[in-house]
């Protein structure tokens, strides 16, 4: 595929089945379409096995919807998330669809502020105003939302959100206490609850531990991924692994895991051959902090735009969603259950206090990925990021890390800007 001939599908008599704003959200295909083609399809020397995740972008708004409507047919339930909090492994075992929903786009922000104020995180904003202003086909396929506490700007959006879709809040702790386990542990048990009541059907023990193997696949093809990428000078752009990480949140994920170990095999061949996106003095940087959902491609974009290349994103789009596997027999449903409390409390999200493994988590994953120097990226109103971005810098500084942090929104604004700076960061890195 090449930018000419790339474009992301139409479907306008789906659309108009699903109550969307069918003349705005066309308007929004055409610029996605040309946005990705200038960011992606330019890249020199990419993998060929990323013609499959090519391909799902270009079926974004009607391939994989229709995949959704199917399994809505069927009586499978579909949730919409947003935060990687949610314990999937419940909703794949009820026979149920997962899907990432899109809080990275600009386009979105002004239906929100319509609404919401204006000075809140813009992922959240993006993602509330996708369903304000009907342009987002997965909000209006789901059958409910899946929310969660982790944050004051998502927390009380999620009240409002309900009015316009049914959207279920669980709890989530903000400190890692035995009394936390065990609140975390009820909200789990709700949870299945929850789904079982859409799906109609427990939720049986031999079904979540099928679940829990399907996740562990995914999560373990992700961590392949990663580790070769890793590799000094590294087979694929950090924009390409970005974007299978974004991908993950709305593909199958039997489908996807075998699209990524393919890839995973094509990469090995080409670290065997030297083949490589780079040249062998390319900066190579690891990203940290919030996550870029789709389609934030802002500071991929302007870091390899600078001739640098991102080797590794310490992330909820990133590691920090597959970095933990679960044991995969556990016995009983009260041992499974908690067992997948352990796993989704191991995620360390900066709304926990405190919030140490992460710091640790940052400097050991800068030293497996062979970067040359962290950028730490925070959202606008994102205060948790923000402040916890104080101990990462003193970290970084104690272990002389070259150290950049930038606080951005999803507006070109501040384009020029961050990109004066990332070419100084790059070139003292070189030095
Ligand atoms: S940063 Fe925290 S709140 Fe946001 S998606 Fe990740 S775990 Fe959820
Ligand atoms: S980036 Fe920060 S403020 Fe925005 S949704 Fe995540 S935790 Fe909340």
């Amino acid at each position: 595929m090449n930018t000419e001939n790339f474009e992301i599908k139409a479907y306008p008599e789906m659309w108009e089945s699903l109550n969307m704003d069918v003349e705005r959200f066309d308007k929004m295909r055409l610029m996605l379409g040309e946005i990705y083609g200038k960011t992606y399809l330019t890249q020199k020397n990419r993998p060929n096995s990323m013609a499959y995740f090519d391909n799902m972008i270009a079926e974004i708004h009607g391939g994989r919807i229709q995949e959704l409507l199917n399994a809505k047919k069927e009586g499978k339930p579909v949730v919409g998330t947003f935060c990687v909090y949610i314990p999937e492994e419940i909703v794949l075992a009820a026979g149920g669809v997962c899907v990432g929903l899109c809080g990275g786009s600009q386009g979105s922000v002004p239906d929100a502020e319509k609404i919401l104020p204006r000075n809140i995180c813009p992922m959240v904003k993006s993602a509330f105003g996708f369903k304000a202003g009907r342009i987002c086909p997965y909000f209006q396929a789901v059958d409910f939302v899946y929310g969660e506490t982790t944050c004051d700007a998502k927390k009380k959006t999620w009240e409002i959100l309900n009015q316009m879709v049914p959207t279920y809040v669980m709890e989530i702790p903000q400190t890692k206490k035995p009394s936390a386990v065990d609140m975390w542990l009820s909200e789990v048990k709700d949870f299945k609850t929850k789904v079982e009541s859409i799906a109609g059907s427990e939720v049986t023990l031999d079904k979540l531990e099928e679940a829990v193997k399907v996740m562990n696949n995914k999560r373990k093809a992700l961590q392949r991924l990663n580790n070769l990428r890793h590799a000094d000078p590294t087979p694929i752009s950090g924009k390409d692994v970005l974007l299978i990480e974004q991908i993950a949140f709305y593909d199958e994920p039997v489908r996807f895991v075998a699209k990524v170990n393919s890839l995973c095999d094509e990469l090995e061949q080409r670290i065997a051959d030297g083949v490589t996106v780079q040249d062998s003095s390319a900066a190579r940087i690891m990203v940290a902090g919030v996550p870029m959902a789709l389609p934030n491609w802002k500071l991929h974009n302007l870091v390899e735009g600078a001739g640098g290349v991102i080797v590794n994103e310490e992330s909820c789009i990133g590691t920090r969603y597959y970095k933990d596997l679960m044991k995969e027999n556990t016995g009983d449903m009260e041992s499974i259950l908690k067992e997948l409390t352990r796993r989704y409390m191991q995620i360390d999200c900066s709304c926990f206090t405190p919030n140490d493994e992460r710091i640790d988590q940052v400097l050991k994953e800068y030293k497996e990925s062979g970067a040359h120097g962290l950028i730490h990226y925070s959202l606008q109103f994102c205060h948790t990021y923000n402040v916890e971005e104080v101990k990462i810098r003193k970290a970084c500084e104690k272990q002389g890390i070259p150290y950049m942090f930038i606080e951005s929104d999803y507006s070109p604004e501040d384009v020029g800007q961050i990109q004066t700076r990332v070419e100084a960061f790059l070139e003292q890195i070189s030095e």
